[in-house]
């Protein structure tokens, strides 16, 4: 199978006319807003891409991906510019398609002709939350229906929708984040990104914060948030591209930054899995788990975590995890016990 790598542009926070409670795009992009002309910038993404394509192996699909703002809300010839350079690497063959990030409200039928026109394969919505309230206290300013009715749109069109969502933001419950990580299953995403919430200096979260008026969950509450939210999106076929933010100078330098965090979840979706088989098979005295080699970390754990819990919790003598490669990624069974 091809290998796919994304050559990223950002373009932060432009097309946005909204103000979510956690935003800062800069920060989070770790680039600031544009300021340079035209032909700069078309320099610059050039540069950027053909830098990126010099490095791709022949075995390897490549995708120029626009992220950081608001794609189809940037003003229209400005956007259409940013297709046209992109589209120049599709019609030659060098890249296989274009994807972007959008917010739910910025879909429409004149914007997705556009998108249509000048090869862009892949549409991810910023769904965050697929409760109202929650998009309410985040200053979303879109519905969960505004959502459901773009990512129809996005599917009708024949793109690749993904949905991407945030974990932690104001009001929002663990039941929610499922809630919405199943509703972007029932919306057909193709993939999706789950964000961990990071108070950034200067953002209404942190002033809120400062108030007392809001707190993020708690770091390994985040962890398992992520681990359910993952384990509904694998049970419904929809693809992870990302778990946790990425990093860059601004968000390095937060404490409450783990750069980490997507191996976590990986890890604790792992133990929740193995307390599963271990709970609905009745006491043992030892257990053996196989995965895929591939696998092996997930289920091991940082520094053997997951097996230390569970041998601390279920006082087992031994607790050992091996491989089968005719199991598929992500497949685990408990392969062997030994009654007390
Ligand atoms: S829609 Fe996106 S870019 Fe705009 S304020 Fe919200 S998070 Fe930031």
């Amino acid at each position: 199978m091809k290998k796919h790598i994304n050559i990223p542009y950002f373009v932060p926070h432009e097309g946005c006319g909204h103000s979510c409670v956690f935003c800062s795009q800069e920060k989070i992009t770790g680039k600031e807003c544009k300021t340079n002309s035209n032909i700069e910038e078309k320099q610059q993404f050039f540069d950027t891409v053909e830098t990126t394509l010099a490095t791709v192996s022949t075995d390897t699909t490549t995708e120029i991906a626009f992220f950081g703002g608001s794609f189809t809300g940037i003003e229209e010839p400005r956007m259409i510019m940013l297709l046209e350079w992109a589209y120049s690497f599709v019609k030659s063959g060098r890249v296989s398609g274009i994807r972007l990030s959008t917010r739910p409200d910025y879909i429409n039928e004149h914007k997705l002709n556009i998108l249509q026109k000048y090869g862009v394969t892949a549409v991810e919505l910023g769904v965050q939350n697929m409760n109202d309230a929650v998009l309410t206290a985040s200053k979303r300013g879109h519905t969960a229906d505004d959502t459901r009715k773009a990512a129809k749109l996005i599917i009708d069109y024949g793109f690749t929708f993904g949905g991407q969502m945030m974990l932690g933001l104001p009001l929002s419950t663990a039941d929610d984040e499922v809630y919405t990580a199943e509703q972007i299953v029932e919306m057909g995403a193709d993939n999706t990104r789950i964000y961990p919430i990071l108070v950034l200096v200067g953002t209404e979260l942190h002033r809120m914060r400062l108030a007392v008026k809001y707190e993020p969950p708690a770091f390994d509450e985040l962890v398992d948030r992520g681990a359910k939210c993952l384990e509904v999106f694998l049970k419904g076929g929809v693809k992870p591209l990302r778990i946790g933010l990425q990093a860059s100078d601004e968000i390095n330098s937060y404490r409450e930054y783990n750069p980490a965090y997507g191996e976590l979840v990986w890890n604790r979706l792992y133990l929740c899995r193995m307390i599963n088989l271990i709970e609905s098979g009745g006491i043992t005295d030892s257990v053996v788990f196989t995965v895929n080699s591939a696998d092996i970390s997930k289920a091991v754990g940082q520094k053997r975590k997951n097996i230390n819990y569970l041998v601390d919790k279920y006082k087992f003598r031994s607790v050992k995890i091996i491989s089968d490669n005719t199991l598929a990624n992500g497949d685990i069974i408990k392969t062997a016990t030994i009654l007390n």
